[in-house]
């Protein structure tokens, strides 16, 4: 009884300890922990900044989030800016089909339609077919876009709550963490840790995941030689402790005939 109420207590407090969520219908994220990142080759004037600013802002952006997850094994490396690829002008569908397979494309526009509203900062659309998957982030650029009045620490809290639509979360319910769904009035020093626990779940390290796939692939020489350790450790502790146990009873009984005897 008190084992299922501890049990039910941990279930109610582990559930309310995830608050992060998935982008939709995209399945668990890229399928490679390291993602290239490029910059279009877009006007962000709009936005307040050059294509390059924004490369520097990106930059800064994964090095103060996403890179330095302990835990996690995502690596978002920006490339650098694809002189071939510009999204000016472009709505988030057409947007995404230029981003290259297996990457995060950022870029700007400064076409009102493409924000319902003007004081958006910045979206995110994520695509994924089979284990292919390519994400578009794009600021606000347009003439009304709030952007250039903010400061940079608050531009690269932007871009890090997009990169992290675009490789594969959604929106957290937990005001702490970087990609609860709204940024106004806060300035963001680190990731909560509901941002933590979400980009863990999508990239894990894989240590345990190519531990197993070797022993199922049979490819697993000198892992069999662990087992076998292990094994033998267990082998031995289980021996000790019959040992231990049969001399506890064996102790007791002959202290009893002692005791008889007298
Ligand atoms: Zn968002």
């Amino acid at each position: 009884m008190y084992y299922s109420i501890l049990l039910f207590v941990f279930v109610l407090f582990g559930q309310q300890a995830f608050g992060f969520s998935l982008n939709n219908n995209t399945g668990k994220g890229f399928s490679s922990n390291e993602i290239d990142v490029y910059i279009a080759d877009t006007d962000c004037s709009g936005a307040g900044f050059t294509t390059e600013r924004y490369k520097a802002l990106v930059s800064s952006a994964v090095k103060r989030f996403w890179n330095n997850v302990p835990t996690s094994a995502l690596f978002l490396d920006v490339k650098g800016i694809r002189s071939d690829i510009d999204i000016d002008g472009d709505d988030h569908d057409a947007a995404l089909n230029k981003v290259p397979r297996n990457s995060i494309l950022a870029g700007c526009n400064d076409s009102a339609d493409q924000f319902s509203n003007a004081s958006i900062l910045g979206s995110a659309k994520m695509k994924c077919s089979g284990s292919t998957c390519y994400a578009v982030l794009i600021l606000n650029a347009h003439p009304n876009s709030s952007l250039p009045d903010k400061d940079e620490g608050v531009i690269e809290d932007i871009i890090a709550h997009e990169l992290g639509h675009a490789f594969g979360l959604g929106h957290s319910k937990l005001k702490p963490s970087l990609m609860y769904y709204s940024v106004s009035g806060k300035f963001q020093k680190w990731l909560g840790q509901d941002d933590i626990d979400g980009v863990t779940y999508l990239y894990p390290h894989d240590s345990e995941a190519d531990i197993l796939g070797m022993s199922l692939l049979g490819n697993c020489g000198s892992i069999n030689m662990d087992d076998d350790n292990q094994h033998g450790f267990f082998k031995s502790m289980l021996i000790g402790l019959i040992l231990i146990l049969l001399l506890g009873f064996f102790r007791k009984l002959f202290i009893r005939n002692l005791r008889g005897s007298l």
